[in-house]
């Protein structure tokens, strides 16, 4: 199906349903958040009962993200589920959103992504790799269905499309994406207010972490790449969160010869435990982070990729660093 005929018929069936649930991935980023969150108030405007899901586990949310409110938010199936349109946001792999009753073959879903390596799980599946951030394809949408956007779902939308940019800085930051940021600022959006609420007033505990995570960074193969590490005391002294790692590769990949910035940290739940969550960022697109990410059991974008893995710090660093090489 062209992407053209999978957004007609998505159009065509949030249109005509009445009830719905939305859900993103685990660990929402802010287009995981601000598309949901814009979805969710355009259906409403059309006179949808609409709901959302994300896991209680995923609160609370991670700094940047405190100030979005979430009416309407389950934190269990509803009763009414079998009756529900399901709408999957910025989710590249349904095992990204790993609970049973959104996995069973029950549900219709939509799937709504960006990703380039979206694995097709949905009955209609809108995926559109050039778009900068689900939320361009939300925004798209909502125009289609003739819904008016109004400034708190431009918000929302603005917070995707500045988060996954990277502030407008990104390789995906086409014309549209700019484009869509004029159209926003004319539905409302306070700009400065957003960047604020985003990017300052971080908890003093998220610089102490970054110094940890900054001590401990490594240069290999010549610089190609950088890599810093957290373990599981460096949180517990700081009183960091596990959002808190959130930024700190950004440091990573701006150190000069860079090709790919990695952040590696140990994770925190018990059940996890042992285990790594790996960030993967590739600055001039010589390497292609997504492929190593899914050879790892991950995926993502070409530039900004993450897995989880149960290998030992010296094992996962060869493995990546004969990865990287393969790629050079
Ligand atoms: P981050 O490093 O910020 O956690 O993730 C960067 C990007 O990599 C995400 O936007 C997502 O596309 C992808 N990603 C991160 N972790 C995973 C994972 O465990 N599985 C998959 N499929 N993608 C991931
Ligand atoms: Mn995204």
């Amino acid at each position: 199906m062209s992407i053209a005929t999978a957004q007609d018929q998505i159009v065509e069936e949030l249109r005509a349903a009445e009830k719905l649930l939305l859900t993103t991935h685990e660990n929402p980023d802010g287009d995981a958040l601000g598309s949901l969150l814009a979805m969710h108030w355009t259906l409403e405007q059309l006179g949808k009962d609409s709901v959302m899901y994300m896991s209680p586990d995923e609160f609370p949310l991670s700094h940047e993200y405190r100030h979005m409110t979430f009416d309407g938010l389950l934190g269990a199936p509803p009763d009414d589920l079998d009756e529900r349109l399901v709408v999957f946001l910025d989710c590249g792999n349904i095992d990204r959103m790993p609970v049973d009753f959104l996995q069973d073959g029950r549900v219709r879903i939509l799937n709504i992504d960006h990703h380039h390596d979206n694995t097709m799980f949905g009955a209609v599946n809108l995926v559109v790799p050039e778009a900068s951030c689900t939320a361009e394809i939300v925004f798209d949408l909502a125009n289609q269905l003739g819904a008016e956007i109004s400034a708190e779902t431009a918000e929302a939308l603005y917070i995707g499309l500045v988060t996954d940019t990277g502030r407008f800085m990104y390789e995906n930051t086409s014309a549209a994406a700019h484009e869509m940021a004029a159209d926003l600022i004319e539905a409302g959006v306070d700009t400065h207010l957003v960047y604020r609420r985003l990017f300052e007033g971080l908890p003093y505990r998220r610089l102490e972490l970054l110094s940890r995570a900054l001590s401990t960074v490594a240069s290999y193969d010549g610089g190609a790449i950088t890599l810093a590490m957290l373990s599981r005391s460096d949180f517990e002294e700081t009183g960091a969160l596990e959002t808190d790692s959130e930024g700190i590769v950004d440091h990573l990949r701006a150190v000069e010869g860079t090709k790919v910035a990695v952040l590696v940290r140990e994770l925190l739940s018990d059940e996890r435990r042992g285990a790594r969550k790996v960030s993967l960022r590739s600055t001039d697109g010589s390497v292609d982070v997504s492929m190593i990410a899914r050879s790892l059991g991950g995926g993502g974008h070409r530039q900004a990729a993450g897995f989880t893995t149960q290998l030992a710090p010296e094992e996962l660093v060869s493995t990546l660093r004969e990865q990287v090489a393969a790629q050079r």
